[in-house]
């Protein structure tokens, strides 16, 4: 594998606290040095990536993506999703496990593993069912998954209602170490809801899902994890309430992280006036007070990380009346623009947001795959490279993702990923960005 050199970027790792200008020298696919003094000459021929003006960090980690093979490829591959990922910046997506058949077997895990192997442009982690083919019956093989490297165990899409079987998978979680992440929704109290509940669901005589279905859910989960000493992982994060119940939990010590999406920090209920489809996501998109709480949760530490839960669908879809659209928004690749309108309007730091999407996740995932969400010496390169103030047209037609569902087609948005480094290959570039061969 040739050497890479990134030469003279603004280098910032949370992981290490690093933020000053110098290069980065990857050779054999891993970071060899890096820093503000003399690069260390690499083998006679090598590439020159020029990053002045860039942003150079850890490669964004996304822990909640659908990739939809097998069973929906019109929807999304790993061949077109990954791709996705490389240009949204991300360099490790844990897919979920709600596929056709879902991810509850190691056949399955070994099929989507030698996808991505052969197919996919950045690491795959999958995530394997709680229960067998999501049902919410009986639990999956759990041991089983573990061997065949699953990194954590959810029913995304589904919550798991019966909370007998939320315990024991809990139990037998604690002998493997990985979380659990449920999607919280008592589906009883959101029964034919389309979207928050709330003055905007009555006026437009939509059904609403009231912020009380989540934070139900949020606190048996949280009461669950205190009595069984289990990992929970509280998926998208969307309330207020579901913030005040983590911060408490995590106040007495129990064993609970969380995340939030892009279009929860950045979108409110309003999108869904004029019942455009592709603002149909579940969770819903809730209030500019839910917005304030999960941004105080994330400076506070309170919520954990930042995850895109990349939904994609065909146009047919969600080219429908509102209320028989599915939910989801494709969100690989505009999650970091999005995100970025935070930093320039004073509500995160550029250092916060970087740890949300990088070494905050890694601490959630473990090392047991690798050193993740960090420039250290000696790890795979895994690396982003971003320009924080280049705005851009959200094309969807430009979109690697085959969804192109997303509400933010034809915005425009400030903060780009130029290019993505995947364990010491470059999997994406800007047309602006330039790799010059080097050597004697
Ligand atoms: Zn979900």
């Amino acid at each position: 594998m040739k050497s890479l050199l990134i030469q003279g970027g603004r280098l910032i790792d949370p992981s290490q606290g690093i933020d000053e200008i110098g290069s980065l020298l990857i050779v054999e696919g891993k970071i060899l040095w890096l820093g503000r003094g003399e690069v260390p000459p690499p083998r006679p021929d090598y590439d020159v990536l020029e990053a002045q003006g860039l942003i150079v960090c850890p490669g964004f980690i996304d822990l909640h993506c659908h990739l939809r093979q097998p069973g929906y490829e019109e929807k999304e591959t790993i061949a077109s999703g990954s791709r996705a990922a490389a240009r949204g910046g991300f360099t490790t997506i844990c897919c979920m496990p709600n596929t056709n058949p879902p991810l509850d077997n190691q056949a399955i895990i070994d099929y989507v593993k030698s996808m991505a192997a052969s197919e996919g442009v950045v690491r795959v982690l999958p995530i394997g069912c709680i229960s067998k083919g999501r049902k919410g019956k009986e639990l999956a093989e759990m041991g089983e998954l573990v061997q065949a490297g699953v990194v954590a165990f959810s029913d995304d899409g589904k919550p798991v209602m019966n909370s007998r079987l939320m315990r024991q998978a809990m139990e037998s979680s604690l002998a493997f170490g990985l979380p659990i992440t449920d999607h919280c929704e008592d589906t009883v109290l959101t029964e034919g809801g389309q979207m928050n509940e709330g003055i905007i669901s009555a006026r437009l005589g939509l059904q609403g899902m009231p912020a009380a279905a989540e934070e139900i859910t949020v606190a048996r989960d949280i009461v669950l994890a205190q009595l069984t000493g289990a990992r929970l992982h509280i998926a998208h994060t969307t309330t207020e309430g579901s913030v005040e119940l983590i911060r408490r939990a995590k106040d007495k010590g129990i064993q609970v992280t969380a995340e939030v999406t892009p279009h929860h920090l950045t979108l409110t209920e309003d999108k869904v006036i004029g019942y455009d489809t592709n603002a149909k996501v579940n969770p819903p998109l809730r209030t500019i007070q839910d917005i304030q709480a999960l941004l105080q949760g994330l400076k506070e530490g309170v919520i954990d990380a930042i995850a895109t839960d990349h939904a994609p669908h065909t146009e047919a879809d969600k080219l429908c009346e509102f209320g028989l659209a599915p939910f989801g928004i494709s969100g690989l690749e505009t999650a970091f623009g999005s995100l970025m309108s935070l930093v320039h309007n004073g509500q995160l730091t550029l250092s916060i947001l970087i740890s949300k999407l990088t070494c905050e996740p890694a601490r959630i995932i473990g090392n047991k795959y690798g050193k993740l969400g960090t420039l250290s010496i000696g790890v795979p390169a895994d690396i982003t490279i971003f320009d924080p103030n280049m705005a851009w047209l959200v094309e969807t037609k430009a979109f690697a993702s085959k969804g192109k569902n997303t509400p933010l087609a034809g915005s425009m948005l400030k903060g780009k990923v130029m290019a993505t480094i995947s364990q010491g290959k470059l999997v994406y570039r800007d047309d602006s960005i330039k790799v010059e061969v080097r050597g004697r």
